[in-house]
């Protein structure tokens, strides 16, 4: 019997092949050949990436240009999490990051003081710790009041820093679509929720999420907006994210996570309802 290891690496490959002979042929018969193949061990010869399949090959031990390939499953986003932390250079503050698919988008809320129109859940700094702070629609993109109320779609950019920070800009619809897509769609509010802060749901059961991309959403309610800062209210049970995408005169697309369900719908809402932030980081391709 001829056992030719000749492309299988080192002697524990070697061994393994012998064993699997001694053992007896399995593997796909093959009449032309004279002989039942016998397949050594798989072996990675490209690793599977967040971005792209791998693959594998194993050898036939008794005629080594006997090969089968396999494809390795590309990694799941779980695995493709890349958490990290930039520092605002407006005002000291620090944020995680996380990478997710092909965006990376900041892990807590935007926490920058844009004068009137971006203020703290009950006007308490404490929630600001918490939540980041709540903007309207035409402070967060760095426009006139008025474009509460009138369109500026044209003054839109493409990406929009707005108030994010330097090389960082406000999500337009179209991103927050591609990252609700890539969590997972139907499902994508657990996985986008963190693993605390939220209250319970209607039944009983743990409003929280799994966090498994990093995204750590948390509940930070909304504030009615305009000239007088008004009302509060939601915190512990929705989040309410802007995009930098407006609908009409008087209202903006947003996104929302709720205590009580797994999704993350997009609404259109006035634009001077106080919501959160995500700024997202700028890429040589803004999408
Ligand atoms: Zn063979």
């Amino acid at each position: 019997m001829m056992v030719s290891v000749r492309k299988v690496t080192g002697l524990v490959a070697a061994v393994a092949l012998a064993a699997v002979v001694v053992a007896g042929c399995d593997g796909d018969n093959n009449p032309g050949d004279g002989h039942t193949h016998s397949w050594g061990n798989w072996s990675v010869t490209t690793p599977a990436t967040c971005d792209a399949p791998g693959l594998e090959i194993r050898y036939c031990a008794l005629d080594n240009s006997h090969t089968e390939t396999k494809t390795i499953a590309q990694l799941p986003g779980s695995s493709c999490a890349a958490v990290s932390t930039f520092t605002d250079s407006r005002d000291g503050q620090t944020y995680r990051a996380v990478t997710i698919g092909t965006q990376t988008w900041m892990a807590e809320n935007l926490n920058y003081d844009a004068g009137d129109g971006s203020v703290c859940y009950d006007s308490l700094a404490s929630n600001c710790d918490t939540y980041g702070r709540l903007y309207n629609w035409a402070t967060v993109m760095g426009f006139e009041s008025k474009c509460n109320s009138s369109t500026c779609a044209n003054q839109v950019q493409n990406p929009h820093q707005g108030k994010c920070p330097a090389g960082w800009h406000v999500p337009s619809d179209a991103e927050w679509t591609t990252l609700t897509g890539f969590v997972g769609g139907l499902t994508a509010g657990t996985k986008l929720k963190s693993t605390s802060g939220w209250n319970n749901r209607d039944d009983g059961g743990s409003g929280n999420g799994t966090d498994e991309f990093g995204f750590s959403a948390l509940p930070g309610g909304a504030g009615t907006g305009g000239l007088v800062i008004g009302d509060f209210g939601f915190a512990g049970n929705l989040g309410y994210w802007l995009s930098a995408t407006e609908d009409d005169t008087s209202s903006a697309w947003n996104r929302n996570m709720s205590y009580n369900n797994n999704i993350v719908p997009m609404f259109r809402h006035g634009k001077i309802l106080l919501q959160s932030v995500r700024c997202v980081r700028d890429s040589a391709a803004p999408q």
